[in-house]
């Protein structure tokens, strides 16, 4: 079977310097919040050119603190709206709900599957004050725009970076178009850990004092609780490990693309619709997103042939279980993409063969 992710291949490759990493750890006796943590934060703030990184235990975290620091401070109040893409995983809803805060779904072009100002404009009320932009499957939105609506409308801009590490648009990195932005490094990511991981970036002092408060109780200062605030840490080891994968994220981008400009070049099948790249560099391929009408025939076809697949996402969250309130929505585009999309093998130590035997694996689909 031709695996979606090797995921261990891909932690393979970094073996040797993974381990001296456990060892450094193991031997400090120092194992929340220390030398690995500030390191890691100062190389990822670089890594975006943002002014702070703060590391927390996951991405769902990273988005929820965001907003509850924004609540802390006073920008946010219980009731306000979010605009956020109809077609997110359902984390990015999540984050909303868990501060009492309104989501309100924005249909993103199904081209890019991304949010766009266009649409985002028609959804603002008087209530509105947060834009979550979701750069999904690893490219990023028209941030540009985006952020210009944003300033016009005096609203605040959370990026969800949980795909998007090291995607572009005008040299600037993501995590540094919004006020903040929240990141994942669960292992599948394109920088994971061994294990759960996130971090926030943000060039806001107040909200980054704010934040390191929020994740460690609420605590400034030990044993002094300014908030009643959350444990949400990022370990030494997990800190240790994604500075060992960091230095590698753009070579790993690059052969993502390879792999990506394969399948745009070679992929030829009516019945199939490619992904649409607004810019290289604003694309880091988390996920290489096909369309497909017949898709269950179409995984069927692959899974035949030995290729695995698998579907980001098959339920958008207005019809999950969980969100039984906004069921009754008419969001015709999300409901589409969630019906049709599916993701083919892509990752970092694919090979151009296995592109190829993906791509004529598709070519050669019919009904
Ligand atoms: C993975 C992901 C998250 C959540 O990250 P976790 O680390 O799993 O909590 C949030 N948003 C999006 C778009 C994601 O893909």
């Amino acid at each position: 079977m031709l695996p979606f992710l090797d995921l261990k291949g891909i932690n393979q490759q970094y073996k040797q310097e993974l381990m001296q990493a456990f060892e450094r750890v193991l031997d400090s006796g120092w194992y929340i919040m220390g030398k690995e943590l500030s390191t890691f934060e100062q190389r990822f703030a670089q890594f975006c050119g943002t002014k702070h990184c703060i590391g927390v235990a996951n991405g769902l975290d990273a988005l929820i603190l965001v907003m509850r620091a924004w609540k802390e401070l006073g920008l946010l109040h219980e009731g306000d709206e979010v605009l956020v893409p109809s077609n997110t995983y359902i984390a990015s809803v999540l984050a909303i709900t868990e501060n009492d805060l309104v989501p309100v779904f924005v249909e993103p072009d199904p081209s890019t599957f991304n949010i766009t100002a266009m649409g985002i404009k028609e959804k603002i009320t008087d209530k509105t004050k947060v834009i979550l932009p979701v750069h999904l499957y690893g490219q990023l939105c028209n941030m540009a725009d985006i952020k210009e609506l944003a300033l016009k409308n005096n609203l605040l801009v959370l990026e969800d970076c949980a795909q998007a590490h090291g995607a572009m648009l005008d040299s600037i990195v993501a995590g540094n178009w919004g006020n903040a932005a929240g990141f994942s490094f669960y292992p599948g990511k394109n920088i994971g850990a061994l294990g759960d991981a996130g971090a926030i970036t943000t060039n806001d002092d107040r909200l980054a004092e704010t934040l390191l408060a929020l994740r460690n109780y609420g605590s400034h200062k030990k044993y002094e609780n300014l908030y009643a605030g959350v444990n949400s840490r990022l370990d030494e080891l997990q800190a240790a490990i994604l500075s060992v994968k960091l230095p590698s994220i753009e070579a790993e981008i690059k052969k993502r693309r390879e792999i990506a400009n394969f399948y745009l070049n070679n992929i030829k099948n009516p019945l199939i619709k490619l992904p649409r790249v607004v810019s290289e560099e604003m694309h880091v391929w988390h996920l290489f997103v096909i369309t497909c009408l017949q898709r269950e025939a179409l995984v069927k076809h692959l899974t035949d042939l030995n290729i695995q697949t698998l579907i980001h996402y098959p339920i958008p969250p207005h019809k999950q279980n969980a969100y039984k309130e906004y069921e009754h929505l008419s969001l015709p585009v999300a409901e589409e993409i969630h019906r049709t999309v599916l993701s083919i093998p892509m990752g970092p130590t694919l090979t151009l063969e296995d592109a190829k035997v993906v791509t004529d694996a598709i070519n050669s689909f019919s009904l």
